[in-house]
């Protein structure tokens, strides 16, 4: 048995019905992998190729993250006009791959942060090693976690309505959720259903002042405030949402809103499950980093973007520690290298 012979192996629960593979025999040696393709990973990508450190991204399943499925953009800086989220990651990946990153499509399914080089395991197939690694895989939609839900998802109910609001063309729907993301949803669907519903559990809303207004005024949204969903009614496809108003008042109501589709917008969940097993994360599993740096704790791998960042969320606050983290990645790959000449 080899030095790490006896190490466990990441994720071993989730891969225990997984092909069997050989974490001792990587196919391919990275200097630096990062991992995920949202505005921290790309820039994380443009920092480190430019300094030379021979980045590879893996991207993914959703190939540059969130912003892919959102609208206009009209707070990132260097767009006075706005832009829409899917053509800015364009350009994101563009000016990575202009200074040689190299963009590989796959998804880390696996890793072993408890050897050096570390190991990574792309789609449950290939298994690569890495002298440092980013972690940028940000975070995903969350669900309400109702049976009806689930059983209708992609049959009325979605979480996002950039991905399929066209469905939605002259009909009623309603959003979820009192934030940024629900007020924006809203609005975006107002443009093609026939009428919104916004669904907010207080009697207030978290979204910011301007979205609040921009909802408020829009004469095809009307916000439920103090109510929560119960359950989504249909056989094969969403017909209608009942809700509790106004829960455990004593002027507590029970309606049914007869709706033909269902978006939530009520948060996200950090991806970080893979690097549970060797990465700290706080209690909703936000990676923890080191106090001004990108740094984990382990030495050589470093988190950027929304996985660690459970306050700030934005594209140009993921994108500033995507920077950070290939800076902070360049100076432990050049002690590494530093210590490899003086042991040689
Ligand atoms: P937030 O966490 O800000 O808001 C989540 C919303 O969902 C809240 O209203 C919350 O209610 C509600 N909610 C959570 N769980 C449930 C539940 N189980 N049932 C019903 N309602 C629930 O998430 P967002 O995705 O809206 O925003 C995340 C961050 O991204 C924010 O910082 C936001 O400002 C930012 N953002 C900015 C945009 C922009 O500037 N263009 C666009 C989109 C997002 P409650 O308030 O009661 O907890």
């Amino acid at each position: 048995m080899g030095l790490f012979g006896n190490l466990q192996i990441g994720n071993m629960d989730a891969n225990s019905q997984k092909k069997e593979l050989d974490l001792n025999n990587p196919t391919e040696h990275h200097n630096l992998v990062i991992v995920g393709s949202g505005p921290a990973g790309y820039t994380a990508g443009i920092y480190a190729a430019r300094a030379n450190l021979n980045p590879v991204i893996y991207t993914g399943m959703e190939v540059g993250g969130q912003l892919t499925t959102t609208t206009e953009v009209e707070n990132y800086p260097g767009y006075p006009e706005g832009i829409q989220g899917p053509a800015m990651m364009e350009d994101f990946k563009k000016q990575a791959e202009r200074f040689g990153t190299d963009i590989r499509w796959g998804e880390v399914t696996q890793v072993d942060f408890g050897r050096r080089p570390f190991v990574l395991v792309i789609d449950d197939e290939k298994v690569v090693s890495a002298n440092a690694v980013i972690i940028a895989t940000g975070a995903s939609a969350k669900y309400l976690g109702l049976e009806s839900e689930q059983r209708l998802r992609g049959a009325g109910v979605s979480a996002c309505a950039t991905c399929d609001g066209f469905f939605y063309k002259d009909k009623v729907v309603a959003v979820v959720g009192g934030g940024d993301t629900a007020a924006e949803e809203a609005i975006y669907l107002a443009g093609l259903a026939k009428k919104v519903y916004m669904i907010v559990r207080k009697p207030y809303m978290r979204a910011s002042k301007i979205m609040q207004k921009r909802v408020l005024n829009h004469p095809k949204i009307e916000v439920l405030f103090e109510h929560e969903t119960l359950e989504l009614i249909g056989e094969n496809k969403v017909e209608a949402v009942k809700l509790v108003k106004r829960k455990g008042q004593p002027d507590e109501e029970i309606v049914e809103i007869p709706i033909d589709g269902f978006f939530l917008a009520i948060g996200h969940k950090p991806n970080s499950e893979v690097f549970k097993p060797w990465i700290e994360t706080d209690e909703n599993g936000f990676i923890k980093t080191q106090c001004k740096s990108t740094k984990t704790n382990i030495d050589g791998v470093f988190a950027a973007g929304d996985v660690q960042d459970p306050i700030y969320r934005q594209a140009v606050t993921a994108a500033g520690s995507g920077a950070m983290a290939a800076k902070d990645a360049e100076r432990y790959l050049a002690e590494l290298e530093e210590a490899q000449r003086e042991n040689a």
